[in-house]
């Protein structure tokens, strides 16, 4: 199994806070596992759908959908893909993890709009999946509570893989060459050595690896997720304005700064951080460039401002690379 085979690959389908603009839509990130097509959808604001068509994302591999909160520019998208899906003929059940108000508004939506899903929604209210809830062989999910005017919630996203490894090493010790007995082994079969028997599980050793990296929706104390994040090679987190704009704006809207989270990342020592969610007003070049200077004053980790349609990938080793440099 190569490196490439045991990542998460993320595409941002929105990065703009509450509103779209004519550059960014409203939150929404896609999480594939690399191994194969199955993924997790973040947060459906408004226009997911038309995102995940470009981002070439089939909706029949979607194992699963987690909205942080219920607030629109995270969730009002998520009926009409659902309802696309459907249309797509999708039978497979789908995991939703999200508030509870969402399992009742799509409830009273399909209700009243003659809507019938062709497959089963296996509801989990966020408040309730703050164990560890496994979604494929690979994938699970947990969440984490967070501060905002609503209920709001960051989810760990985790890929754990397992790779068998012929121990060569032992092998050579014992004398036997590579050849024909390595590759027994390696396909577990028993193997006569010297009028004894070598055991295929004597030799076999398994490799675990983990990716976990956790996405946060609207929150103004980073600090939160402290200790989610001890074990966490990425954090995405929303930076809604500068400091300056969110003195300002005042603490009304419970939204980070750069500033906040980048100080939040750097106490953590964690090494990549992803910003999204930013206020309009940080959308142009100016914009970007301040919130980037105040995260680089700040923190001396790896990080980026996500753009609409970026890609990066993420290994068990913590290495976060952008797909698609500009
Ligand atoms: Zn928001
Ligand atoms: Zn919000």
């Amino acid at each position: 199994m190569k490196n490439a085979n045991k990542m998460l690959h993320f595409t941002f389908l929105g990065t703009s806070s509450g509103v779209p603009t004519l550059t960014r839509n409203v939150s929404g990130l896609a999480i594939r596992n690399s191994k194969n097509k199955d993924w997790i959808l973040v947060d459906a604001g408004e226009g997911t759908q038309h995102r995940i068509q470009q981002a070439k994302l089939s909706l029949q591999n979607l194992v699963a959908i987690c909205i942080t909160h219920v607030h629109g520019d995270h969730c009002y998208g998520l009926i009409g893909l659902l309802a696309s899906a459907g249309m797509n003929d999708r039978t497979a059940p789908l995991t939703i993890i999200a508030p509870k108000e969402i399992q009742q508004w799509i409830e009273v939506t399909a209700l009243l709009t003659d809507l019938h899903l062709p497959y089963p929604l296996n509801f989990t209210d966020v408040k309730e999946s703050t164990q560890i809830q496994q979604i494929t062989d690979q994938l699970s999910i947990q969440s984490h509570r967070l501060s905002h005017r609503v209920p709001s919630f960051a989810f760990s996203i985790i890929a754990q893989y397992t790779q068998k490894k012929l121990d060569t090493q032992a092998l050579i010790q014992l004398g036997v060459a590579k050849g024909k007995a390595w590759g027994d082994l390696q396909q577990g079969l028993d193997v006569q050595f010297n009028k004894q028997t070598l055991k295929a599980a004597d030799f076999i050793r398994t490799l675990r690896h983990r990716v976990h990296a956790i996405v946060g929706g609207d929150n103004d104390h980073p600090d939160l997720l402290a200790q989610a994040c001890q074990d966490a090679q990425l954090l995405i987190h929303e930076s809604t304005y500068t400091q300056a704009i969110l003195d300002k704006v005042g603490s009304g809207p419970m939204h980070s700064s750069a500033k906040i989270v980048a100080e939040f990342a750097q106490q953590q020592g964690l090494i990549n951080l992803i910003l999204t969610h930013f206020s309009p007003r940080h959308q142009d070049c100016a914009g970007q460039q301040a919130i980037a200077d105040e995260v680089h004053q700040y923190y001396q980790g790896n990080f980026y401002l996500a753009d609409d349609f970026d890609q990066f990938t993420l290994d068990a080793t913590g290495q976060l690379s952008k797909v698609n440099p500009k």
